[in-house]
């Protein structure tokens, strides 16, 4: 039995790759579940699959969660520092599917144990992805992409040699704004950029799908895992969403990856890695769809994805700067007090307030100094959010 542990459990993610543990339960030893405020949900699975801890991030929720598994033998635990204890427990394969920059310390751990680390949690490699890689190197641990891009590329470079590989395109669904000239995106709400025409997926992710920060994150993550020049990377908007990426070889064949828009594709293959087995994904009846569509992204209506050109270019802190301002501007779209629109002229007015500060010197990228600059870049974007308003 493979002992595994899931993170970021009660969400999207979290919640498809417990759907694809428990259609095979006498395959899996469940360590750690680990969640944030929905705790019925955190104590359920737990229980259901036998897991050893289950962890909610709210330390003020402990209480809550110890009743909730009263009797059932699972231990509970609470706050970021039992997180980190959580993601020490051995374990064969731990997916990442914490939200934002909070799942870079348990993912940092979860590697130093040398183990597999599936990554859905982007933010992580954005803010520090060099870090990452070399704990994952030191420590003999894999990282296996589970962003549907990602995971499209990761397969379609199976058996190739990345020397040969010309350049790597992600697809973007558009999200609900594709059309929408710049004016009209001014004055887009939270509920229609909640609404995804394609994914079901976490209220923040979504949003920044239809922002493009979540594609211009993605172009980053690119060329994090592969190791490729930015210049290599390009973004193809494709509403159907079928084709997840390609990748063009020197020779100039592209090899691209098609699938249903539905992410236990990317979570199974990495829980299934070196194997393919059977997953309960639809299967795709090109006849049926007869056309698929691309088109090029607007860079001009949707800016981030020349900031994130910009933050490959700098290296350094910039992906940590432009992660936590990103972070801190949707909390605002969220809570209603900047516009659509707002959210990358913050994230660029951050960069900008802070380019002198983004350079390593030679420096290379540990915790303290991403979590440092990750507090700094709050502290600017707030302020400049406080002005705007
Ligand atoms: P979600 O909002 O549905 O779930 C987030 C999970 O993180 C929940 O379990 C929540 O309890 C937990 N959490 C929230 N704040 C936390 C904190 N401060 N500390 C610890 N735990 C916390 O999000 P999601 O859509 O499942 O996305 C998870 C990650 O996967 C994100 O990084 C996202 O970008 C990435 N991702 C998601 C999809 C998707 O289809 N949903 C696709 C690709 C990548
Ligand atoms: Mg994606």
């Amino acid at each position: 039995m493979r002992k595994v542990s899931v993170f970021g459990a009660t969400g999207s993610i979290g919640q498809n790759t417990i759907d694809l543990i428990r259609r095979d339960p006498d395959a899996y030893n469940v360590v750690a579940l680990s969640g944030a405020g929905n705790i019925r949900q955190l104590a359920q699975d737990a229980i259901d699959l036998g897991a050893e801890i289950a962890v909610t991030a709210h330390d003020h929720r402990l209480d809550d969660l110890r009743s909730a598994l009263a009797g059932s033998g699972v231990h509970a635990a609470a706050g970021e520092h039992a997180l980190i204890e959580a993601a020490a427990r051995p374990a064969d394969w731990i997916m990442s599917a914490i939200v934002g920059a909070a799942g870079l310390a348990p993912g940092l751990q979860a590697l130093k144990q040398g183990t597999t680390l599936a990554l859905a949690n982007k933010e992580s490699l954005v803010t520090a992805g060099p870090l990452l890689l070399a704990e994952a190197q030191a420590h003999g641990a894999r990282i296996l992409p589970v962003d549907s891009e990602h995971s499209a590329v990761f397969q379609a470079l199976a058996g190739e040699d990345i020397a040969a590989v010309e350049r790597i395109i992600i697809t973007a669904s558009g999200g609900p704004f594709r059309d929408w000239p710049l004016e009209k995106l001014r004055s887009a709400t939270l509920d229609m950029a909640c609404t995804h025409p394609n994914w079901d997926m976490g209220k923040r992710i979504t949003i920044d799908s239809a922002s493009m920060f979540n594609k211009a994150m993605e172009v980053i993550e690119t060329r994090e895992y592969f190791g490729v020049k930015p210049a290599q990377i390009e973004v193809l908007v494709h509403p159907e969403s079928l084709v997840h990426a390609l990748v063009g070889f020197r020779d100039g064949a592209l090899m691209a990856h098609l699938g249903a828009p539905d992410m236990r594709h990317a979570i199974g293959y990495a829980l299934n890695w070196p194997e393919r087995r059977d997953l309960p994904v639809a299967r795709l009846d090109l006849a049926r769809i007869g056309q698929l569509s691309f088109h090029a992204p607007d860079e001009q209506r949707f800016p981030a994805l020349r900031l994130a050109r910009e933050v490959m270019e700098t290296r350094g802190l910039a992906g940590t700067v432009f992660n936590a301002a990103k972070e801190q501007a949707l909390d605002h779209f969220i809570a209603g007090d900047v516009g659509f629109t707002d959210m990358s002229e913050l994230v660029e007015q951050t960069l900008n307030d802070l380019s002198a500060e983004l350079s390593l010197n030679g420096d290379i990228l540990t915790l303290d100094r991403v979590l440092e600059m990750d507090a700094q870049a709050r502290r600017i974007t707030e302020h400049t959010a406080v002005r705007m308003n």
